[in-house]
């Protein structure tokens, strides 16, 4: 018998294959994204309350209710958008889950998707899979990853079925301004192309800025799914609880996808976490928690030789290092990895052409001192 792949050409994501080397190897692990610390205790106590008060059989397909209240609280709060927490607010497991759903929920056989790249990994393949064709454009450092909306307008055609947007970004650390979204409504206002809008990052945002969604804009807002995640927001990426934000009819194709995918997602967490976001301290303190974080970082790789812009929001760093050397980006965070005991992730590989900048990506959601070690090893180089 003989397998025929439907994905011939993919292998095993950078994530997992960094974060295997780096255990190999006993590096710090500045590859993968998530945090070497815990969680609020607060948050595991709840979580326990609801697994003892016996909250543990299916949650409802859309997620519970109260999860579900209190994410359109904070929406309206935050970018006075109302959602309806019956019909338009859907919980599901992790923001992986729901940009596939999303997808699709939305691409069929050629549809096209604009990608903006370097882009997150999972959505090209989530595009293929269901016979849609990525539109990539192409950001790049010189240019401080900015979008130029006239190419944009160039790779929009009949075929155009939706637009990824990514803010605050992975890997680049940038975010989108009014003025973006005020182009993009533009481009888009006149037709029936949809928006994905992945937040994950939403609370992690630097120096003062502000996060624009595309759903604070009316013409937007009406095609936007958002994608979230409560992983990177409470330091839980392990426990893969997400949602999904869109208009009624939008949210009704969602949700038939989101049935067959996971059908509902995991009972006692969503209970706490409705209760842990009564506290708005425990989501609004996030962008100074990390910009100390980021500046930590910085301040620790100041005698490496690279060049950066400091990141606008996530929690990753990205550097050149043409200074250092010519190697590929590739080879040189496996080698980093395996002789100075740091590991990274190429920027590269979020390329459809595999391009390479000489850029590699730092996770900065670390303790202090695995920070400041890696900056000591970084800057023997
Ligand atoms: N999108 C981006 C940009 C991410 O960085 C991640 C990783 N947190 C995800 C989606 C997936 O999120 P989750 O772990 O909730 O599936
Ligand atoms: N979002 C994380 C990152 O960018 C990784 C998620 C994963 O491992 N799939 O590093």
């Amino acid at each position: 018998m003989q397998i025929q792949s439907k994905q011939p050409h993919i292998g095993t994501t950078i994530f997992t294959v960094m974060s295997q080397l780096a255990n190999q190897y006993q590096a710090l692990n500045l590859s993968q994204g998530f945090p070497n610390f815990d969680c609020s205790p607060q948050l595991t106590a709840l979580v326990h309350l609801y697994m003892q008060k016996g909250m543990n059989q299916y949650a409802p397909l859309a997620g519970v209710l109260p999860l579900r209240e209190i994410i359109a609280e904070k929406t309206e709060d935050l970018y006075g958008v109302k959602y309806h927490p019956e019909t338009e607010i859907t919980v599901v497991s992790g923001a992986t889950e729901a940009l596939y759903a999303a997808i699709t929920a939305l691409v069929d056989t050629n549809d096209e998707v604009i990608l903006f790249e370097p882009c997150y990994d999972s959505y090209e393949p989530s595009i293929r899979l269901n016979g849609g064709k990525p539109i990539f454009v192409t950001l790049t450092p010189d240019n401080q990853y900015k979008i130029d909306w006239q190419v944009v307008k160039s790779k929009i055609s009949a075929k155009t079925k939706l637009i990824v947007l990514n803010t605050p970004h992975n890997p680049t650390g940038t975010t989108l301004s009014a003025d973006d979204l005020e182009q993009l409504a533009m481009l888009v206002k006149d037709t029936n192309i949809c928006i994905v809008s992945d937040e994950v990052y939403e609370h992690i945002i630097f120096d003062g800025r502000q996060h624009y969604s595309p759903i604070c804009h009316p013409v937007l807002q009406e095609r936007t799914l958002v994608c979230g995640s409560f992983g990177k927001t409470f330091h839980v990426t392990g426990w893969k609880v997400g949602y999904c934000l869109a208009p009624k009819a939008l949210s009704e194709e969602f949700r038939k996808v989101h049935q067959w995918l996971t059908f509902s997602t995991v009972t006692p967490i969503q209970y706490a976490l409705a209760d842990f976001l009564k506290d708005k301290s425990n989501y609004l303190s996030l962008s100074m928690f990390y910009q100390q974080k980021r500046d930590k970082f910085i301040d620790c790789i100041k005698n490496a030789r690279f060049s950066f812009t400091p990141a606008e929001g996530s929690f990753f760093q990205c550097v050149n290092y043409q200074n250092i050397t010519d190697e590929n980006d590739y080879d040189l965070a496996k080698r980093l990895t395996k002789e100075i005991g740091v590991a990274s992730i190429p920027i590269s590989v979020f390329y459809h052409g595999k391009n390479d900048y000489k850029m590699l990506r730092f996770c900065f959601a670390k303790d202090d001192h695995t920070l400041e070690m890696a900056g000591e090893r970084l800057s023997k180089l």
